[in-house]
């Protein structure tokens, strides 16, 4: 019986990995949509079960009680980080998993070149060479991407000719490559190899300001994703192969959507230090006028349309489910009331939409850009909260602005705009917002949460 399951093995193993990569995509699908998103995640997570669990009957797998161990600790400290880490620190949770993924597609091509005779084909070598030099590069970078996303690396750090520099690295990396796969199995020229592809994903975003991060964690992302499909090939792994190409393909998508929703190409945003010297840049001027809570709460209970635009401040405040309570206070008096969506509000993609999907908002109130800004010209009141480049006008009117041309929320065409915000702080691009300025424009000052607060039990009284 046993050897039976034992010649059927390869069979079960190629079609479980095969409903896997199903899975994956289906998961995928799911992922694109906030209605279906935790379904997505759920299949995602059960094809990743299922292409782990059948590895284990590959008759070439030797040691089966070291990979426990791994995905004990690996598993329990990911289930653990899941759990605790707060909605606004995922950006450098999903790079340092983006990066660890990476990682391991190095160390396996390291396993693999290492394993190298000279009956391998060169093409398959160079495959994993490429999976190697990607895959560091991918792991020391989205290692920086974390360091500086949680505080812990505060600079950017330039120097003169540093584009040059990191040009001679990547010379000296594709010299290595061409070396190793002349002379396998060298032991030093690996580690030379390693250690140069290491030293060029931190050469490459250190000097990228902490704001511009999200894309290039999605890059890496895509990065990871060539690196496991390239350690696919180089195991002969089909699961690997398509998981990584799903996986680059769709970093590479959700890079290019984030650069295009902020108008800036990759270049741009790999070599202009956006968002660390245009600090406070963008002439405006008249003084931001505050006003009280109770003559904003009187404007508010007899609006007739209320739209309500989140941004990065109401996710910092972890203000949603005040926001949701203000708004459905604001229904029960027949008011209209609707949430716009910027795409690349907060700190990354479909940031707001989680947020109010987990304050338990309706989808069918929640409307992204195209769909709601030509309403704003027959909106009463359209509260800003914690929002501030993506209703910047600036982006359409001001030709020099570091954000000209970036699509945006047209706020500033309401009749009435409240601002939500703790002072005159910028935004994400540091550049000042004529919008806080205008006439129709009043400041409410304070935490996103403490405001919305102090809203609902204002309201209440109308
Ligand atoms: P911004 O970063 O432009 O502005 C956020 C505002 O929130 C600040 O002006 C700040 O003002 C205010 N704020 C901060 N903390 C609080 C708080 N506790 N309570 C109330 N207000 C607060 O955010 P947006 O969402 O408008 O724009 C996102 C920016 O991020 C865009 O420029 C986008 O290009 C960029 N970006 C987005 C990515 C994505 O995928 N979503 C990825 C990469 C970049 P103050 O300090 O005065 O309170």
């Amino acid at each position: 019986m046993s050897a039976f399951i034992t010649s059927l093995m390869p069979n079960i193993i190629t079609i479980s990995y095969f409903i896997a990569i199903i899975l994956f995509i289906l998961g995928l699908k799911g992922m694109s949509s906030p209605v279906t998103a935790k379904r997505g995640v759920i299949w995602a997570g059960l094809g990743m079960f299922l292409a782990t669990v059948v590895t284990f009957g590959d008759p070439e797998i030797a040691h089966i009680p070291l990979m426990l161990i791994a995905i004990l600790i690996g598993g329990g400290l990911a289930l653990y980080a899941g759990k605790k880490v707060k909605m606004t620190d995922m950006p450098q949770m999903i790079a340092l998993f983006n990066g660890l993924g990476g990682g391991s597609a190095a160390t396996i091509s390291a396993v693999e070149l290492l394993r190298t005779t000279t009956t391998n084909s060169d093409a398959l070598m160079i495959i994993t060479i490429v999976g190697a030099l990607i895959g560091s590069i991918s792991f020391s970078g989205s290692l920086v991407a974390f360091l500086k996303l949680q505080g812990w690396m505060k600079k950017s750090w330039r120097f003169y000719q540093q584009k040059l520099v990191n040009a001679l690295i990547f010379i000296s990396m594709i010299t290595f490559a061409i070396y190793v796969v002349l002379v396998p199995n060298n032991l030093w020229l690996l580690s030379s190899l390693f250690a140069i592809s290491l030293l060029l994903g931190i050469a490459i975003t250190v000097p990228i300001g902490g704001a511009d991060m999200p894309v290039i964690i999605s890059l890496y992302n895509a990065l990871t994703g060539l690196a496991v499909a390239a350690e696919g090939f180089a195991l002969q792994n089909p699961a690997m192969i398509i998981a990584g190409t799903i996986v680059g393909s769709a970093g590479t998508l959700l890079t290019q959507l984030m650069a295009r929703a902020m108008n800036r190409s990759i270049t741009n945003i790999l070599f202009s230090n956006f968002g660390e010297n245009t600090s406070g840049s963008g002439e405006t001027t008249g003084k931001m006028k505050s006003m009280e809570i109770n003559d904003a709460a009187s404007m508010l209970a007899y609006a007739s349309k209320i739209v309500i635009v989140p941004g990065y401040g109401m996710a910092v405040a972890q203000a949603q489910h005040k926001v949701w309570e203000l708004a459905k206070l604001l229904l029960e008096k027949n008011i209209t009331v609707k949430f716009a969506i910027h795409p690349v509000a907060g700190r990354m993609p479909g940031h707001m939409n989680v947020l109010l999907a987990d304050a338990g908002v309706p989808y069918d109130l929640i409307f992204d850009l195209e769909e709601i800004n030509d309403e704003f010209a027959t909106t009463d009141v359209a509260i800003v909260i914690g929002a501030n480049d993506v209703v910047n006008p600036d982006a359409r009117n001001k030709k020099d602005s570091p954000i000209y041309g970036m699509p945006i929320l047209n706020v500033d065409k309401a009749k009435n705009v409240f601002a939500v915000k703790r002072g005159e702080g910028t935004g994400f691009s540091g550049v000042q917002n004529p919008l806080f300025f205008l006439d129709n424009t009043h400041m409410l000052f304070g935490d996103a949460q403490g405001v919305a607060s102090k809203l609902i039990q204002t309201v209440k009284q109308f």
